[in-house]
């Protein structure tokens, strides 16, 4: 069974582990980098990018996450976990720093007054039928870069068209919080993505 890390600094952590905990993997609550090093893969939970990176600096996780993710580690970001995966940010906080990794540009807080928080649903291609997605002050991908698979879009809506959930080989994201759908079919398409311990 892999071992499946959650960053545990801030944010939905809780809600990652337990849809985890109904997969075939082992899920760990990550603070340090010595529990990331045990990891087979790492879920970014949602919550504030900002907050989560300046916490992982003063954890002394950034360089480690950056070069876990650099060495080819599995990494599920979600909403904030999104935002903290995108090699570009729009409408960052002044200073704000990524991880990196996923060749996107993302906007913060991208869908507006008016849908700032919605439950909907997607089309996630590798999983069959509508997803639950649940948008909190989410992002948006706005560009990819050639290797990034675009995996879901909005249906329908102001939002229509937008993309929300993407892959780059190992990396997956989405705007939206599959941890809140009372689904786990995200979660597997990830740990499907994560290889058997040699
Ligand atoms: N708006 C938040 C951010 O910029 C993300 C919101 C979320 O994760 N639900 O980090």
């Amino acid at each position: 069974r892999p071992r499946i890390g959650v960053l545990a600094l801030q944010g939905d952590v809780r809600e990652h582990l337990a849809t985890l905990a109904r997969l075939d993997c082992d899920p760990l609550a990550v603070r340090r980098p010595a529990e990331l090093a045990t990891c087979d893969a790492l879920v970014l939970p949602g919550g504030e990018s900002t907050t989560m990176a300046k916490l992982a600096r003063t954890f002394g996780l950034l360089e480690p996450l950056r070069a876990a993710i650099a060495d080819g580690l599995p990494v599920l970001g979600t909403c904030a976990g999104m935002i903290l995966l995108a090699d570009r940010v729009l409408d960052a906080a002044p200073g704000q720093e990524t991880l990196g990794g996923l060749d996107v540009t993302v906007r913060r807080n991208a869908f507006g007054r008016q849908v700032d928080s919605c439950e909907d649903v997607v089309e996630v291609a590798g999983v069959e039928g509508p997803v639950p997605a649940v948008f909190i002050r989410a992002p948006w991908v706005e560009e990819v870069g050639p290797d990034v698979e675009v995996l879901a879009r909005v249906g329908h809506g102001p939002a229509a068209g937008r993309v929300v959930a993407v892959r780059q080989g190992p990396l997956l994201a989405t705007s939206f919080h599959p941890e809140m759908g009372g689904d786990d079919r995200v979660h597997r398409l990830f740990r499907d993505l994560v290889p058997a311990r040699s």
